[in-house]
């Protein structure tokens, strides 16, 4: 058969011959040991947890030497896209310290040499592609219906065959020109197919850079380069894209890991050479028993809204990916409190093979250490921002006063051992409302041991002792005369070897008195939190108490 007819015949309005499309995609220039990778999204949907993982694995290998990320649209498929859904993605992963430095950008442009970045605008470059596998027969067309297929479908289901399309199935493989001259005359609509080579009873050795040394059997289906209306399939665009885009290390899901052996023979048979491949474990998590199962999209912290909801600093929710991607960077971090994570030395040998634990405990830690390194200044303005969007009563009064909000901040924080109160920033509220009078209300109970009788003179007697010029020691001096005063022993000593001998200690004085102030049981240090209170206000608070 004529192949260069066939393939005119197939696509005639193809003109370009890959080496113009390849001039078209000069060889990057890049410093030695330079990565390029890429994030290559469908847009069909909105980033999850388990997308920002591998996206941050093509980030670092790339910015961590002087590389390129890129970001390429994988919209070949119209049927799924989710309108709005690539505005979001580039959003969100930018949100997340994820920058590209070429590729899509919103509004539909775009930015570097390298593109179209969007596969539906590539088209003709696929066809050029595909054409040269047709003149050098590794590609035919395939005229069967939806219906044929299904037949097919149904035959091999009651042979019990591998099902596909290969073999004796692959009806079209062998066709003779005139059948498809024919065709092609009545505007049937084709797909064109790979004319596989390999066999099932031959298995392909590969490396990949998280998995390691891997077999697996052969391709050998004729699977479908382009669709009907001549756009690639996932796999085509693949090999070609990553090809002329120059990408050296491709960092996808191990979900993609049984299409390597067609992915190999693609590259082969289009005359390129591969990129290194890390196959990335999905995210696993503890269920009720105590079993890993595999995060589903239904898990709660999946979707990333969830964080910027919840408050959660991005800074945070990056920290807590870098532990899960190296395992030696929590202790590193440890050593380098200070460092930003782009300084720690990212490693392919130290990710996980068999997939990572999704732990909220640990993020919720992480998130609180993070918060903890943070300035008051820092805090007040990234609680601002949130409450802005998510509580605007909150914000307001933030807002009415910035100096006493930061002040408030600032109690515990900095020093080598901070406070490490604030997780996230929807609780902020909850943990500083009782500096205002609005949020202020007393939710837990009184000591038990201080009669209510006794407890309304004790507050008044701290209200009417009470300055804001004595500093820590005099103030507790002053409480501890109180509670004297009244038979609580403030020797504790003497307490703590015979606690039947007193009333009580000065230690329940005390969780009378911040009780009354902050409304609970737990609470940053008194004597600071008085300070900032003002006077009037803890006057006013010790004197309301029944
Ligand atoms: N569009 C593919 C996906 O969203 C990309 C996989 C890859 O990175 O190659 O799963």
């Amino acid at each position: 058969m004529d192949l260069n007819y066939l393939a005119d015949l197939l696509y005639p309005g193809i003109k370009t011959m890959p080496e113009d499309i390849e001039a078209r995609f000069p060889k990057r220039e890049l410093p030695e040991g330079a990565k390029v990778t890429r994030f290559a999204p469908s847009p069909t949907g909105f980033v999850h947890f388990g997308g920002l993982f591998p996206t941050r694995v093509s980030e670092r290998l790339a910015h961590q030497n002087g590389g390129i990320l890129y970001l390429r649209i994988e919209d070949t498929d119209s049927k799924r896209e989710v309108e709005g859904a690539e505005e979001n993605l580039i959003e969100t992963l930018a949100y997340y310290g994820v920058k590209f430095d070429e590729g899509a950008v919103a509004g539909g442009k775009s930015n570097g040499i390298y593109g179209p970045y969007r596969q539906s605008e590539r088209a003709e470059i696929y066809q050029t592609f595909a054409k040269k596998l047709i003149r050098e027969g590794m590609a035919y067309p395939c005229f069967c219906t939806e219906e044929e297929l299904n037949s097919i479908r149904a035959e091999q289901e009651s042979e019990k065959a591998d099902p596909g399309y290969y073999g004796k199935w692959a009806v079209w493989r062998d066709s003779p020109i005139e059948k498809i001259e024919e065709k092609i005359k009545e505007g049937a609509p084709f797909v064109l197919r790979l004319r596989s080579n390999g066999s099932v009873e031959r298995k392909i050795k590969f490396t990949d850079l998280v998995k390691g040394d891997i077999e697996i059997t052969e391709n050998d289906k004729d699977h479908v380069l382009l669709k009907s209306d001549g756009i690639p399939t996932y796999h085509f665009a693949h090999a070609v894209d990553d090809h002329l885009m120059g990408t050296t290390h491709v960092v996808r899901g191990e979900e993609w890991l049984p299409s390597l052996p067609f992915h190999v023979q693609l590259f082969t048979a289009l005359g390129f050479k591969l990129p290194k491949y890390l196959h990335i474990s999905q995210l696993m998590k503890l269920d009720e028993n105590g079993s890993k199962k595999k995060l589903s999209k239904r898990d709660a912290g999946v979707d990333m809204r969830f964080y910027k909801e919840k408050g959660y600093c991005p800074e945070a929710v990056v920290e807590y990916v870098m532990t899960l991607l190296n395992s030696n960077y929590e202790e590193w971090r440890a050593a380098n409190p200070e460092k930003d994570y782009t300084e720690f030395p990212f490693s392919i040998k130290k990710m996980s093979a068999s997939g990572c634990l999704f732990d909220f405990d640990k993020l919720n830690d992480v998130a609180k250490n993070t918060v903890a390194r943070m300035s008051a200044e820092e805090v007040y303005t990234k609680v601002l921002d949130w409450a802005r969007e998510y509580d605007v009563g909150f914000a307001d009064k933030l807002a009415a006063d910035p100096e006493y909000a930061k002040s408030i901040l600032a109690i515990g924080r900095g020093g080598k051992k901070p406070r490490k109160d604030i997780m996230i920033w929807s609780e902020v509220k909850d943990y500083m409302g009782f500096f205002y009078d609005d949020y202020y209300k007393v939710t837990d109970a009184y000591p038990e041991n201080i009669p209510e009788g006794e407890r309304t003179q004790i507050l008044a007697d701290y209200a009417e002792s009470y300055s804001s010029e004595d500093d820590n020691n005099s103030w507790f001096e002053k409480v501890k005369a109180i509670s004297e005063k009244y038979g609580y022993t403030s020797d504790m000593k003497a307490y703590k070897a015979d606690p039947s001998a007193f009333k009580g200690s000065v230690t329940d004085v005390s969780n009378l008195i911040r009780i009354a102030i902050t409304g609970r049981a737990n609470s940053p240090d008194l004597c600071t939190i008085c300070k900032l209170l003002g006077e009037e206000r803890v006057r006013a608070r010790a004197t309301s108490v029944k």
